[in-house]
């Protein structure tokens, strides 16, 4: 008898031709993400990933923890593993069973079961109407309930057979790595990070760009961006996190540009100098947290003059959410307490009373033209900060 971990796909099935690419690195996130826990070995069979450790030190209530928050997993489940024969599988199930009682009172349950090996002598049907029995006999307290169940009891009878209780979803998405890097602006809000989720749910790593205003935005508030690019990294295996200065070119702005047009030509220094960094590392595109008409800045009039100031696209996943939607996924993938702590943000320091919310094209680039663009952003991208994480 032998406990494992069973790890199930759902897109990469669509995937034809390139399916094997797609599992193999969802075979090498895993190995990544739990090096640490023991030796283990995984294997692949029929569209399914098995995970098992000789270690005995091997803690599979952290894997399983772990595997729930890898992209390209649909949902993960504790299986034990013993020869196909029915005199082991009955012993086994009421074992299982015993333990799964002593941990919860259920009432109800039904057996769910597969056959793949055709040679086994019952049929799916049997093994059900069987199996039901004897978990019947051994608990009389249970009932069987096929509508309702408090609990399901798989069987799964293959070259081995596998006896599990519990699906446990985890992310979903496609694995890290599968399809290319983008370039967070990651702010200490709510949004950029849940944004930056989304975009790497869908197999795309991710690196991160902060700009930070030193002294108007302190230490603590650089240490909070650098802990939610910590969470984004537990899903994403690694990011790199650049930490731009940022006072001198708002300084310059709020000197010299008209008060009005203050954060839609910050917005677009963000874009700037974002792009330079996303060009040099390979990125293809730049994602940011916004929504249109959550604040002055995310009109569509707004977003069309930030994004004139780049050529490469602006990705932005949250763009038809409400915030409580945006909430309930930043709970979700555990950023929210971190977001929500009272850090100024740069873009609450130089503010304007009355920010354009249709900001004109043309005149944005008129005032921006008493700026020395070129040597602001060069110099800022001197003194930027790279942080692994
Ligand atoms: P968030 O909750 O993500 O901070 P927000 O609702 O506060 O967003 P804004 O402050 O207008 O909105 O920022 C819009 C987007 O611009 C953010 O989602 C983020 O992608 C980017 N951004 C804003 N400030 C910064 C910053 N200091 N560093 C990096 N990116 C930033
Ligand atoms: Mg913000």
């Amino acid at each position: 008898m032998d406990k494992i971990i069973l790890v199930r796909y759902e897109e990469i099935f669509l995937k034809g031709l390139n399916k094997h690419f797609f599992e193999n690195k969802l075979i090498r996130n895993i190995k990544h993400r739990l090096s640490d826990l023991g030796i283990i070995k995984i294997t692949k069979s029929q569209s399914r990933i098995y995970i098992e450790s000789t270690d005995f030190e091997f803690d599979i209530d952290e894997a399983i923890i772990r595997l729930t928050k890898i992209f390209g997993i649909a949902s993960v489940s504790p299986v034990i593993r013993i020869p196909s024969e029915y005199e082991d599988i009955k012993k086994t199930t009421v074992d299982i069973v015993g333990e799964l009682l002593a941990r919860k009172p259920y009432k109800s349950f039904k057996v769910e079961s597969k056959r793949g090996d055709k040679k086994f002598p019952m049929n799916s049907p049997q093994i059900c109407a069987d199996l039901g029995g004897h978990i019947l006999d051994a608990f009389p307290q249970l009932k069987v309930d096929v509508h309702n169940p408090d609990f399901i009891f798989y069987v799964e009878v293959r070259e081995n057979t596998y006896l599990y209780s519990e699906i446990i979803p985890s992310v979903k998405g496609l694995p890290t790595g599968t399809g290319g890097l983008a370039t967070l602006l990651l702010s200490g809000g709510i949004d950029s990070p849940v944004a930056g989720w989304m975009i790497a749910k869908r197999g795309v790593e991710l690196e991160a760009v902060y700009f930070h205003s030193y002294p108007y935005t302190s230490e603590r508030a650089k240490d909070k961006v650098i802990k939610l690019a910590e969470y984004l990294a537990g899903y994403c295996l690694s990011i790199k996190l650049h930490i731009v200065p940022f006072t001198e070119i708002q300084m310059a702005i709020n000197e010299k540009c008209p008060h009005e047009y203050l954060t839609i030509i910050m917005r677009r220094f963000m874009m700037m100098i974002a792009e330079k960094i996303a060009e040099k590392s390979g990125s293809l595109a730049i994602v940011t947290g916004e929504a249109i008409g959550q604040v002055a800045s995310q009109t569509m009039e707004s977003m069309l003059v930030t994004d004139n100031a780049v050529s490469m696209p602006v990705y932005r996943p949250l763009i038809g959410m409400d915030k409580n939607e945006v909430i309930d996924i930043a709970k979700k993938i555990g950023t929210f307490d971190t977001s929500i702590l009272p850090y100024e943000d740069c873009c609450t320091v130089f503010v304007a009373k009355h920010p354009v919310t249709k900001p004109s094209l043309q005149k944005t680039i008129e005032y921006e033209k008493v700026l020395e663009t070129e040597k602001l952003i060069n110099d800022a991208l001197s003194q930027t900060e790279v942080i692994k994480l």
